[in-house]
Parts: C-alpha cells; structure tokens; sequence
C-alpha cells in the first residue's frame, strides 16, 4: 500500500470512528455552522464534540504546520481529507475568521511569539475573530482609513471609529487597521494590529438590516490600548499585509456559493420540489436554468481547485483572488435567484416554521451583500483589469 494509500485508509477510519452521526447529516437551512469561541452556544452535543476532535487533530485547519497546532497535512493529504469527509457528508467542524483571514496572515508575517499565541486557540475554536477593516468613508478606498493609533512607547492609543464588523458583537478578538502615522503617504502610515474585545473602550453596536438579521456592527474604538506586541509584521508597513489577508478573505467569499458536501446541490432540490417524468426534472424552463448553474458551477469548482493547488506550490493566489471572489458570489446570487423561483409562493413566506423563519427570502437578500464584503465586485473588475488583464 502506498503512503497515501494508507493515509486514505487511516483518514476514513477515524472519521468513521469520530465523526457522529448527526454531523453527516444535512444541517436545516440556515443551521449547521459552526463558529466557535469563547462564548459560543452550540447547537448540539456532537456539534461541540466534532469542533473539539477535529481540531484537537489540528484538522479544523489541516495544512498549517503541527507546531501551531494545524494538521500538518501535505497538499495531497490535505485532497484526501477532504474527499474522505465528502464521502461520509461530513459537515465543516469550524467556520472562522481566524482560519480563513488572520492566521494565514500570521503564518506569512506574524513574529514567532504572535504565532505561538494565536494560531493554536484559533485551531481549536476558542477564540473567535472579527475583521476592523472598513470605516464610514473608507470601504472601497480602504487606504483612506482614519482610525488612529498614538504612539505611546510600550503601546498604541486607538481611537475611531469602524462599521459593517461581522460578528463583532460576538467575537473575542479584532484584527484591525490602524493609521499609526499620521504624516506618512496614505498606503504607508498603517499598522495591522490584534485586541481582545473585552478591552476597555471597545465598544460594538449592532446594525439591525432589511432581512431582520444583525450580523454586523459599528465598531467604536475609545481610548482602546494595543500592546505593542500585538502588532503584525512591521510598525506602519500593515498594508501589504492587510492586502494579503483580503486575497484569503476574497477566495473563502468566493467560495461561499459552492454548497458544502453535506447540503443538497441544486439539481436535488429543484427535482425534490419541482417533481421528475421519465428522469428528467419537470419544468422545461427551470431545468436549463439549473443545469447552466450546475455546469457553470463545476467549472467555478475546478477553477478554484486549480487555483488551491497553484497557491500550495507557492505561486500565491494574488489578484486571482479577484477573479474568485468575482464570478463565485455572482454564481451565489443567481443559486438564490434560481432558488427563489424554484420555490414559487413558499419563496416569499417570511416567518413561521414552516419555512424555517423565511430562510430561503432571507438568505436570498444575504447574497446581495456576498458582491459587496471583502471588497465590490466593480473593485474585484477593477483589479482584474489591472492585474490580470494587464490594462491598466
Ligand atoms: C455582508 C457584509 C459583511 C461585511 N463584513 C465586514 C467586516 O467584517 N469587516 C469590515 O471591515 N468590513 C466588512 N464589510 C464592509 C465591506 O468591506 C465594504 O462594504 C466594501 O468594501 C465596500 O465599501 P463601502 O460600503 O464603503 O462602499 P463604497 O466604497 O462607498 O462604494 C460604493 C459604490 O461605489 C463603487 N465604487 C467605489 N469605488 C470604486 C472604484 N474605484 N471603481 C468602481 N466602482 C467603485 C462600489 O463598487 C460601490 O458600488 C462587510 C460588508 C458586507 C456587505
């Protein structure tokens, strides 16, 4: 038996033996995701017990190094894992900022100490992170940023204000954009810098939006004091490294489309809704709606592995993340449009159980807003343009 061979064998074994029943099932709409922290409230037993296994193993991040507490895994490895929890439906154990934004950008440019601190509570779930990038007249131009930091020797006084905070009213620590030189060219004077939520003067306040959700908030920051230690990379050059973070935040956005291994794809639930004659799905015109989507969607999927595999043999995933982030949440929106209609009258029901608290419309206006965070997608042509393209 090969090494991989025998890594398949010993992978499938232990999520048989780990992975419990009820996470192989599909989650109800809107249910199912975990995110972890310090005060998170699970929905169930096994939704906790599979959080803490798989990142025990380190395989709520499977390929960051084993000395911060990830997986280890090698880039094959890493496909086996996946592939052999797609077999059994297993659903994703940790959905994170931490995973998918601040740790790939410790593991680039935190000093050893940061690391050694960050990465191993974010691989077992315990700390949840937000995101204090955007402020009221800096969302596009993110360079324009206003929030400032004061030198005070040891530490930095920060004080603004930020907005659209994902989950800030719920998480335990903020990575956050900081102008901490006030004199230097617009782009130069930013620091990246890590704080607790609990700290005094942090203070989030949620925005109540159209679909009835709050799933984010204006983040006012008084007097917040950030250790100097807690800073990213190098004092005022936060930049480059808040650029290469939003590539990560851009793929895992770009992404969100493409249903997990435990949720039904489109095809399923529009024959389960619409009915079959003779195998194929009643509707004629639905029917070549859904099966542009899913075609369409098996190219984004292979496009996006190809890119996966580009950016693990160290080419970096860069402005191509644009190009991700671009066409996956435009494919987002046409699922839901397409959802919407598959649905008929039970599409437009807003509350009561029936319709699982109007998941479907409400989830529906969510995607609108997949084409807005981590940067437009008049922002993602722009740099596809520039970068790609080689137009600018
Ligand atoms: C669901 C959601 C979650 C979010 N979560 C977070 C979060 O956790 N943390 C965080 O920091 N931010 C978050 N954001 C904020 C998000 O990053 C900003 O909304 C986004 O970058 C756009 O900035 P803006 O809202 O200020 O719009 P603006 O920058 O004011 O843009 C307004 C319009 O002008 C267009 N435009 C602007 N500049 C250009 C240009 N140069 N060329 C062409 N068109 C242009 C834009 O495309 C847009 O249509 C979130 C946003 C959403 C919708």
């Amino acid at each position: 038996m090969s090494d991989i061979q025998a890594f398949r064998q010993e992978t499938r074994d232990w999520l048989e033996q780990h992975c419990p029943l009820s996470m192989r099932e599909p989650a109800a709409p809107g249910e199912g995701q975990c995110w972890g922290g310090r005060n998170y409230k699970f929905d169930s037993v096994d939704q906790q017990q599979w959080m803490e296994l798989m990142g025990a193993k380190g395989w709520t991040a499977p390929d960051w190094p084993t000395e911060y507490g990830g997986g280890g895994l090698d880039k094959l490895q890493h496909k086996v894992l996946k592939e052999e929890m797609a077999r059994i439906n297993a659903r994703s154990p940790l959905d994170s900022f931490g995973i998918w934004m601040i740790g790939p950008a410790l593991l680039e440019f935190g000093s050893e100490a940061l690391k050694q601190q960050h990465l191993p509570p974010i691989v077992r779930g315990e700390i949840r992170w937000c995101q204090g990038y955007s402020e009221p007249g800096s969302g596009s131009d993110l360079a324009g940023l206003q929030a400032k930091g004061e030198d005070r020797g040891d530490h930095f006084i920060a004080n603004g204000q930020k907005v659209w905070t994902s989950y800030a009213d719920k998480a335990d620590w903020m990575f956050c954009l900081l102008r901490t030189d006030p004199e230097a060219k617009k782009q130069m004077g930013i620091s990246l810098v890590l704080f607790d939520m609990q700290t005094p003067g942090v203070t989030p306040k949620p925005i109540l939006l159209i679909s009835g959700n709050s799933p984010f908030c204006e983040t006012f920051l008084d007097d917040v004091r950030v250790e100097k230690d807690q800073v990213v990379g190098e004092v005022n050059k936060g930049w480059t490294i808040a650029k290469y973070l939003l590539t990560h935040e851009r793929e895992m956005i770009g992404s969100m489309g493409m249903t997990s291994p435990a949720s039904e794809t489109l095809g399923q639930i529009a024959a389960r809704t619409l009915g079959v004659e003779q195998g194929r799905m009643n509707n004629p015109m639905l029917r070549a709606e859904v099966a542009k989507w899913e075609i369409d969607g098996a190219c984004f999927a292979m496009t996006a592995e190809r890119v996966t595999d580009e950016v693990k043999s160290g080419s970096g995933v860069g402005a191509t993340s644009a190009m991700l982030k671009y066409y996956g949440t435009e494919l987002n929106k046409r699922r839901f449009e397409t959802l919407l209609k598959i649905a008929g009258s039970d599409g437009v029901v807003w509350d009561g159980a029936e319709s699982k608290g109007g998941w479907l419309p409400r989830t529906w206006l969510r995607t609108k807003g997949n084409s807005i965070e981590g940067g437009t997608s008049e922002i993602q042509l722009n740099v596809i343009a520039k970068n790609i393209l080689g137009l600018g």
